[in-house]
């Protein structure tokens, strides 16, 4: 511990919040110079993992820095799962970044949403728990120097943070007392049952658990959705432990600067408040997600030194790999008109927001407690893939995700879009400013892989939604439309039409040292070249995986927690998962593994 007594803040009502926030405002300047143990820059989704396991043992001081506000247990947009358009776009809880003009969408920006608030990104987001296929962590695993981050090593910590409710208690896959309550979706909507019937009719099996044994197929998600909550990271991991006198969490506090003695990272500058604030660590952790961790190394002086230079940015250490490599999902959305009244359309109507909100203040039950997206699917769109390469979401209703453009009848809507894309893209800050958004290329559509991906999605989606078992409800297709038919036709409307599926990642790939486009060492999180500072998050992933990330991202920061701590890491366990083609049942033993799904992509056979 260090020399001072630190009670912990958290910003818990709006009057509390006033009060408090008065008293950090003196804090900040109080503990100006005061050293930490570690402080998490961003209290995120990895940023509340650590905050929790860092401070656990009560022997180190954790200061969290969060830009946002607190996630007030009385903010509706926030708890309240049906809410979730609400948040994207908002200045109070998003930084609201758009990409640059995109070459192959036409020139268009694709709007960003990151969460900007305690508990970050999974403040705001869908709720949708996917863990990934088991593959996609045996790729990780097959690059030099990442063994430790194959299936078999990351399972144990999916198993660590989970409470998956809806697993028996035997499934030795599943976690069954993590922090994270994961709830089954229902699917009860009569629109669910029947889209679940039409993938199995073209030809798509249906599978129990898309988190367990068998992703491939269709079936019910689980959800970060408890009694009717949002069960944010913030939620799960930092508010139950906010009164360990060794955490400290200050909200709307912007970390602006990584300072160096040498190359050793020593403290952060902040502002908050309009005053600017330094505070040491012994160890400075960055968790400020995909767009933002590049962006701060960057504004430090860690990255590509020759770029840096052209800003006038001296270099501490040059990194080329920082703020590249990132990657995506894109999405659109297929949308049916409904012949029958049972679509959750009406839920939409402004009219109805007084009693289904009331319903849910009073019961937590209703439209406004599901999240919707509580069913879906996994499929490989061609036999060249080695695990599914496409994730649906089914929703019972036709809007958009942003809530906007709600058709005006009952309608439903699958979401599709190809899961390992071999685009990548950039963030590249424009300016010394930290307050100028940085430069975000994607690259969207520029490769053949991906263009060939986007028209199977299509088709793959038509042929579902047009089977027998649609047939009772289906009013015709609003979007695309019939006259999107052939490749071109689908590719140009994907590129008028698709959003990002908001998972940004990769911008600081783990990799040993003799990769020069590594920035963080696999086995510590310490980024090359530097000491005193680690990254976990999102950037920190070295391939997307092949669903939401949520769920990747807070195993990694449970496995970067015992990296962190020095701890043993849990042992790694070897367990069947199913592969299409049968080649190999079982995982083999990390040690030995032979990893064949790893190539070039994500899973492609070569
Ligand atoms: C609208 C939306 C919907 C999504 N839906 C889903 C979904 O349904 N399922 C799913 O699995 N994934 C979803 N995602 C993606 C997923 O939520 C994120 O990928 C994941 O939460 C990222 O975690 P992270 O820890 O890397 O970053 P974040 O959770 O975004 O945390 C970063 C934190 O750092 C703070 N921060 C950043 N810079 C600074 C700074 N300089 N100083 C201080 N603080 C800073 C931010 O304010 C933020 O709180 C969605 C994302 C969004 C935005």
């Amino acid at each position: 511990m260090t020399d001072k007594s630190y009670d912990s803040v958290m910003d818990d009502g709006i009057k509390d919040d006033r009060v408090k926030d008065d008293r950090v405002r003196d804090d900040a300047v109080k503990y100006d110079g005061v050293s930490y143990d570690y402080v998490i820059v961003g209290g995120g989704s990895a940023g509340s993992v650590l905050a929790d396991r860092l401070s656990a043992d009560g022997t180190h001081t954790v200061l969290v820095l969060e830009a946002g506000r607190s996630d007030y247990p009385w903010d509706l947009f926030i708890q309240m799962p049906a809410a979730l358009t609400f948040p994207s776009g908002n200045r109070f809880y998003d930084w609201r970044y758009q990409s640059d003009p995109e070459p192959q969408m036409a020139g268009r920006r694709v709007a960003h949403a990151r969460g900007k608030v305690l508990g970050g990104s999974s403040s705001i987001n869908g709720m949708i728990f996917q863990r990934g296929n088991p593959l996609d962590y045996e790729r990780w695993g097959a690059d030099p120097g990442m063994e430790s981050w194959n299936y078999a090593h990351c399972l144990p910590y999916f198993k660590k943070m989970e409470n998956a409710l809806a697993s028996a208690g035997d499934d030795d896959l599943r976690g069954h007392d993590g922090p994270l309550v994961l709830e089954r979706g229902p699917a009860r909507n009569p629109l669910f049952q029947a889209f679940f019937q039409a993938a199995r009719q073209a030809g798509y099996p249906r599978t129990d658990d898309v988190n367990g044994y068998r992703q491939e197929g269709f079936g019910p998600f689980d959800r970060n959705v408890h009694k009717g909550r949002r069960l944010s990271a913030s939620r799960a991991y930092l508010r139950p432990n906010r009164r360990r006198p060794n955490l400290r969490v200050l909200t709307r506090a912007f970390v602006t600067k990584i300072n160096f003695t040498g190359t050793v990272a020593t403290s952060v500058s902040y502002r908050r408040n309009g005053r600017r604030h330094t505070v040491h660590g012994a160890e400075i952790i960055l968790c400020g997600g995909a767009i933002n961790t590049p962006a701060l190394l960057q504004l430090s002086g860690v990255g590509d030194a020759a770029q840096l230079r052209q800003l006038g940015i001296a270099s501490v250490t040059d990194l080329p790999g920082v703020g590249e490599n990132l990657q995506d999902h894109l999405e659109v959305y297929i949308q049916h008109a409904c012949t029958q009244p049972v679509s959750q359309q009406p839920s939409l109507s402004l009219w109805r927001y007084p009693f289904i909100g009331l319903q849910w203040l009073l019961r937590r039950t209703g439209p406004a407690a599901t999240n919707h997206f509580e069913g879906g699917g996994f499929v490989r769109s061609n036999e060249d893939v080695a695990y599914p390469n496409l994730m649906f979401h089914f929703l019972p209703v036709a809007v958009r995700y942003d809530g906007q453009k709600a058709a005006a009848k009952h309608g439903y809507q699958v979401h599709i879009g190809p899961m390992y894309s071999d685009s990548r893209g950039s963030v590249k800050i424009q300016s010394t400013d930290p307050r100028r958004h940085p430069s975000l290329k994607f690259n969207y559509l520029s490769t053949a892989q991906d263009r060939r991906e986007w028209v199977e999605a299509v088709r793959i989606s038509r042929d579902i939604l047009g089977q027998a078992a649609m047939a009772a409800f289906d009013g015709g297709e609003l979007a695309p439309g019939p006259k999107v038919q052939s490749d071109d036709e689908i590719l140009q409307w994907v590129a008028r039409d698709a959003e990002t599926a908001l998972h940004p990642s990769c911008t600081a790939k783990m990799g040993p040292a003799s990769d020069p486009m590594a920035v963080v060492d696999p086995l510590t999180m310490r980024v090359h070249g530097t000491g005193g500072l680690r990254v976990v998050d999102a950037s920190a992933m070295p391939y997307v995986t092949n669903g939401n990330i949520y769920a990747p991202v807070m195993m990694l920061a449970e496995k970067a927690a015992d990296l962190i701590l020095d701890k043993p890491p849990l042992p790694a366990q070897t367990a069947d998962f199913y592969r299409h083609d049968g080649s190999r049942p079982a995982t083999a033993p990390v040690e030995s593994a032979p990893v064949e799904a790893a190539a070039t992509r994500g899973g492609t056979k070569s």
